[in-house]
């Protein structure tokens, strides 16, 4: 594997352990032992979706990470999935798990591309 690939793969597997440190902290178990009064009812409850979708972000990341060091396996790293041409590599070091060059991103943004 090369030097740089190993570099890749190290950062995404820090990133990797971050994100899963992140989602253990977030304890979505509310506690409803006792009944609150319903203001406090409502700032809990959009306190839980708030940590929800933040986890639902976070699992996302998880995933895409997960995919990115397949593709380190796999030597096909830095392609992009729709196009295979070599994504940018200015874009790569600040999103080291990104799927797509900038403008098959750009068509996912806009809904043209499927991103699934
Ligand atoms: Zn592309």
């Amino acid at each position: 594997m090369k030097k740089a690939l190993k570099e890749v793969k190290q950062k995404l597997l820090d990133e990797r352990a971050l994100l899963i440190e992140k989602l253990k902290g977030n304890d979505l178990s509310v506690d409803d032992a006792e009944t609150p009064d319903p203001v406090d009812l409502a700032v809990r409850n959009y306190s839980k979706n708030v940590m929800l979708a933040v986890s639902e972000n976070e699992t996302r990341q998880l995933a895409l990470i997960d995919e990115a060091l397949l593709r380190v396996e796999d030597d096909e790293y830095g392609l992009c999935q729709n196009c295979e041409q070599e994504i940018n590599p200015k874009r790569l070091a600040a999103i080291p798990w990104a799927r797509y060059c900038l403008s098959c991103q750009e068509l996912v943004e806009q809904g043209m591309l499927d991103d699934e």
